[in-house]
């Protein structure tokens, strides 16, 4: 049998085994060489493997190339990001346009100092002084009452939302503008940020660029007085920046303005003495007197005086409850007098319903004094408080730090009568003939101390230029106030 396994027929299979063997390998080689041979030659195969192979490449060599540019740009560039809160950002977009008309006009020697006033005017012929590199802007309208009493609109454009390039000495810098999604409650106003680039080396040109837009903004205020209003629990600008108030166009009584005065310039000059010692730099004031005896046009002067912007606050105001009245007192702006007006509001602490079911004012007494108290800050703060009603002050009111000094505004004194006079009829009463008879007159119908000097403003404008209309209208005046 084995020889039968060595037989021509068992070698014969063994040799056909690996001969099988071979060629079903060679087969299956055969089999695969062809399917990616099919495959290699199809085409689509062919073209989708390298077009994905391209997409991976591609995609690498986008990340590389992302990789090496943030590493770039962290090398060599340098940003600074403002935000809208901030209050660089309105000095700022300002600058930028008025730089960029400077520019725009070959005045390249004042970067930051534009000399000429700011574009007024219709749009288009802004829109033509503007300058020509600047291609997105945006309008940005102001209304404001001028010294005569009428009302002006201010247009001035700042750069818009978006990219723009700007060149400031070598440097370039790249500047976006961008508004986010998100909206400041209390304001309603979207929240912004501008993002100004440029390379490292040229960081430096950011502390210049700011202090330029600094300057500006400080120029455009010079002469004014900034008035802020309450907005929920922040203080914003209302309107443009007014002419300051001559101190002098307010008259008091003999004494008065001058007590006053010189009581906040030794405040404002002992600043160091009240932080050596950890007292609350602060000083209060009340004003009391009935309507129209130039409480509130004082302090707006005194605030003009003293080179301070003013934050005005109605205690009447519905609305306001005590923890408003709180924030608000401990973010005043710097350099800024506050005018709390209508006092009486919280000293008679009304919080019952009216007839109409109306709460009224929400401040109350505690309130005020524990916003009186808040947190002392390092700058110092000035407040007035004014009131029509001083019957119903409360004692507790009157210490120090919350009321240092209690002025009475009264009715006008013979002196402060004169003193009108002086001041609406100085070029036509050459010969001082006509304060004579106003004088007397006003001593026989005894209005002296009995008509606010608003009315006499009044009566002296409505007679403007003419004085014996003034005298003769006076009889009508002590009849309005019961005098005859
Ligand atoms: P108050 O705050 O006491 O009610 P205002 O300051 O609002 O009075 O004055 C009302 C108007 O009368 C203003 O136009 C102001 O110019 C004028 N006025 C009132 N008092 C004086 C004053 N003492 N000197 C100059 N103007 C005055």
């Amino acid at each position: 049998m084995s020889s039968d396994c060595n037989g021509p027929v068992a070698q014969a299979a063994q040799v056909a085994a690996p001969q099988l063997a071979t060629a079903t390998a060679g087969d299956h080689n055969k089999a695969g060489s062809g399917l990616f041979s099919q495959l290699t030659d199809n085409p689509f195969f062919t073209a989708g493997f390298g077009l994905a192979g391209l997409a991976a490449a591609l995609r690498a060599g986008q990340q590389g190339l992302r990789r090496s540019t943030d590493l770039l740009r962290r090398r060599l560039l340098v940003d600074v990001e403002i935000t809208r809160n901030d209050e660089s950002y309105q000095w700022l977009l300002h600058w930028i346009t008025a730089y960029q008309r400077a520019q725009a006009m070959g005045q390249h020697a004042i970067p930051g100092m534009p000399r000429q006033p700011a574009p007024s005017g219709t749009l288009s012929s802004l829109i033509n002084k503007i300058t020509p590199r600047m291609h997105h802007l945006q309008i940005q309208t102001a209304r404001a009452k001028r010294p005569d009493g009428a009302d002006e609109t201010r247009l001035s454009l700042v750069p818009g939302q978006g990219r723009h390039i700007l060149r400031y000495g070598n440097a370039f810098i790249a500047l976006n503008r961008q508004r986010d999604k998100a909206f400041d409650m209390s304001t309603g106003t979207p929240f912004e940020t501008i993002t100004m680039t440029t390379l490292y080396a040229h960081r430096n040109v950011f502390e210049e660029l700011f202090s330029d837009a600094h300057r500006l903004a400080q120029e455009m205020h010079e002469g004014k007085t900034i008035i802020y209003n309450s907005w929920g629990p922040d203080w914003k600008p209302f309107g443009q920046p007014k002419r300051k108030r001559p101190i002098d166009s307010v008259i008091l009584e003999r004494g008065v303005k001058e007590r006053i005065l010189e009581d906040i310039r030794a405040f404002l000059e002992a600043r160091a003495w009240y932080l050596d010692r950890g007292i609350p730099y602060r000083r209060g004031y009340l004003l009391y007197g009935s309507p129209g005896t130039g409480k509130s046009s004082f302090i707006l002067a005194l605030a003009g005086e003293l080179d301070f912007n003013i934050a005005i606050l109605n205690l009447s105001e519905p609305g306001l409850t005590d923890d408003r009245l709180n924030v608000l007192l401990t973010k005043v702006p710097p350099r800024t007098i506050v005018l709390l007006e209508d006092a009486d509001a919280a000293f008679n602490n009304r919080t019952q319903a009216d007839e109409h079911g109306y709460r009224g004012a929400t401040v109350t007494f505690s309130g005020l004094l524990n916003a009186l108290d808040g947190v002392a800050s390092v700058d110092e703060r000035i407040i007035f408080l004014t009131t029509n009603h001083v019957q119903s002050l409360d004692p507790a009111l009157v210490r120090p730090g919350r009321v240092d000094m209690t002025v009475h505004l009264g009715e006008a004194t013979e002196w402060q009568i004169e003193q009108m006079w002086d001041r609406f009829y100085v070029d036509v009463d050459t010969d001082g003939l006509g304060k004579q008879r106003f004088m007397t007159r006003i001593k026989e119908l005894g209005l002296a101390n009995s008509i606010s000097t608003a009315s006499l403003q009044g009566l002296f404008l409505y007679n403007k230029d003419d004085m014996d209309g003034a005298v003769g209208m006076l009889g009508d005046l002590a009849k309005s106030h019961g005098q005859v």
